[in-house]
Formats: C-alpha cells, structure tokens, sequence
C-alpha cells in the first residue's frame, strides 16, 4: 500500500503541540507504516521550496498548529492548503487563536512599544522596532509583517478537521489519526473529540450537589489553601470551565488539582465559547442583589477576558478589542475567512 504523504507546520504556537506529535511515542512509528512526512521544519530540515515542488493536492494532509499573525504565516499556510487534501487545526491556538489570540486584546502598537520601545527588558533605549521594509539582500531574507491582529487558522484558509487542546493530549492525536487514515473519514469541519461535555468524564461529576450549584464567591487556584480532591472544583467556587468545554481530554486538568480553562473549546453549536461560559458563570452566582453579583464577580474574576477567552479570543464575536489613537474602546468583526459557524 503506498504512504500517504503528511505535512506539519507552526505558526504563532508554544511548540507544545509539536511535541504532542512526538508524545504519540511507539504509536508514532506505527502511523508511519502509514505516512511519509513531507514536511515538517521543526523536526527536519524541511524548506519551503520542498513544499512549493509538490504537485497541488499531492499532500494527503498537513496538521497546522498555531495561530496567524506573521505575513509569513499567511504566506505558507495558504501555500500548504494548495498542496493539501486536507488541513487540519492542530491544537487550540489554530482551532480558535488559543493563547497568542489574547493579543487580540492589545493594540498592535502597545505590543511593539512594550518589547522594542519601552519594555522593562530593554537593555538600549534606542528604539528598534522589526522594519519589514527592509530587506538583508546579502542574506537573502526581509522580516515578515507583524499584522493588526490574531487570526486562528479558519480565518485565513478552509480548514477540513480540528483536533482541540492546549495541547492535544496523545490519545486525541492518536484517535483523530485513525479516524483520518480510515476508509470513511469523518464529514468535513468535525472537531475530532468527545461531542458531549467535560463533566461528563470526570470522576468528580457525582459530587455536584442535585439542587444545582450556587456559588457566593470564587475562589482563585493560587489563593486557596487546600483543595479538596473528592469534590468537584466548581461547587469548591474554583472557576471550572468544564460544563462548557468538549470532552476528549479525560479531564487531566481536573485530576491535577486544576480547573479546566476550556481549552477544548466549545460544544457543537455553540458559536461563542466565551459568552457561553460567562452565560454559565453567571447562572450559578447565589445573590439577587446587583452590588452583590458585581463584588462577586470582581472579586473573584479579575480578569474576565483572560478567564472566558483564554484560547478563543480571536473566534469571539468580539474579535479584538482594540484602543485605537482616540483612546475610546471598540470591537472589531471577526474577519471575512470566517465559515465555521460551531468552531
Ligand atoms: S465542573 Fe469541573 S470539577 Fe466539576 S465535574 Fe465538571 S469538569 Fe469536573
Ligand atoms: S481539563 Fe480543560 S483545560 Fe485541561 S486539558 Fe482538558 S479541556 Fe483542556
């Protein structure tokens, strides 16, 4: 049987997805029985020229993990979806911006005054910003453009398949794996994991009390003293995200004492992770009183954004929220790329 041929590439990510790729350990070596990996430089001295001499569509699928920010990005992920049959978002900061889309947050002149201008870790005042204008000829290389904002990865290209986490855990990547090789590949745009929440496969799901969970104050992780571990995070006040976040992990934050930040993202349908989670949050704050839930909520979420947007900033409704030169606030649309309706 001839290999398929598979790709992997990296755009703005932590590399913790790339090493999710090596976690598969020996069931790595039994896919490759399967595929021949054409490209993938983080591992190998892989060039783009490499991907630019393959025939359009001769890739049967490359996984892409990392958000867009870089022109460079843009660049290749578009060259990597000509020459694939199949993309997949590898991972949260493709699937939905992930970690690097909280910049979406931040004007882009705020980032490149704080670590080229002005930022604590500077050692020469002198400002050097990156110039993409400028070109290395002797080189041979120009910097790419920093762009205004964070995109996840179906925001620039058609994306076939998502595999969810921060980062996707063995067994998903193995599972999706297989599911991809298969004769009957999955309908084009499934997230491969659990479709049921992740309360559902945790141990601590029992625990939650029948007449619902009221909360009168949540707690922060770092500020509480002992966390019961027979008891489920959320009832504890911890913000546990998991009655709203898609399964599949086996609830790994959980059993490490954690709470789950949703990096799994949302269930079938939901278009806006965040607003959901926020929705839930509030449903379960035990007061009527409005300066009673706002010094709940103040206290016990000092940072909202970070708190329900984790990892999908960029797949919000809100998109980025930007300070532009007239200091007012504003949101910006998500971009025209956007097709999902669920991602
Ligand atoms: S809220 Fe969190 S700790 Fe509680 S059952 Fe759900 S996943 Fe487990
Ligand atoms: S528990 Fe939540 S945050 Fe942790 S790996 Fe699972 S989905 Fe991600």
């Amino acid at each position: 049987m001839e290999k398929k041929k598979v790709g992997f590439y990296w755009c703005a990510s932590c590399g913790g997805c790339e090493e999710a790729v090596v976690d598969l350990a020996e069931d790595l070596l039994t896919a490759l029985e399967q595929i021949d990996i054409v490209f993938w430089p983080v591992a190998m001295d892989f060039k783009r020229e490499d991907v630019e001499r393959l025939d359009d569509g001769e890739i049967f699928a490359t996984f892409i993990n990392g958000a867009v920010r870089l022109s460079e990005q843009e660049e290749i992920v578009k060259l990597l979806r000509r020459k694939s049959r199949v993309i997949v978002a590898f991972g949260a900061c493709s699937h939905m911006g992930g970690i690097p889309g909280l910049a979406n947050g931040v004007a882009r002149e705020a980032i490149l005054d704080y670590y080229y201008r002005n930022g604590p870790a500077l050692e020469s005042r002198e400002p050097m910003p990156p110039d993409p204008e400028r070109t290395w000829k002797e080189h041979g290389f120009h910097l790419p453009r920093f762009y205004e904002n964070v995109r996840a990865l179906d925001q620039v290209v058609e994306v076939d398949y998502y595999i969810p986490g921060c980062a996707p855990p063995p067994n998903v990547v193995k599972g999706a794996l297989a599911q991809l090789l298969s004769d009957q590949p999955p309908p084009s745009g499934t997230v491969l994991a659990a479709t049921h929440a992740l309360c559902h496969e945790c141990e601590l799901n029992d625990t939650k009390p029948e007449e619902g969970i009221r909360i009168q104050a949540f707690r922060r992780p770092h500020l509480v003293d002992k966390i019961d571990p027979h008891t489920c995070l959320l009832v504890q006040g911890l913000i546990c995200l998991g009655p709203v976040t898609r399964g599949g992990c086996g609830a790994l934050c959980i059993k490490g004492r954690m709470p789950c930040t949703g990096c799994f993202g949302p269930l079938d349908g939901v278009r806006d992770f965040g607003a959901a989670a926020l929705s839930f949050v509030a449903s379960i704050i035990d007061a009527d009183d409005p300066h009673d839930i706002e010094r709940i909520l103040d206290e016990g979420i000092p940072d909202p954004l970070g708190t329900f947007y984790m990892y999908s900033l960029p797949k919000s409704l809100l998109f980025q929220k930007v300070l532009p030169s007239n200091g007012r606030r504003t949101a910006r649309t998500e971009p025209r790329r956007e097709k999902a309706e669920s991602r």
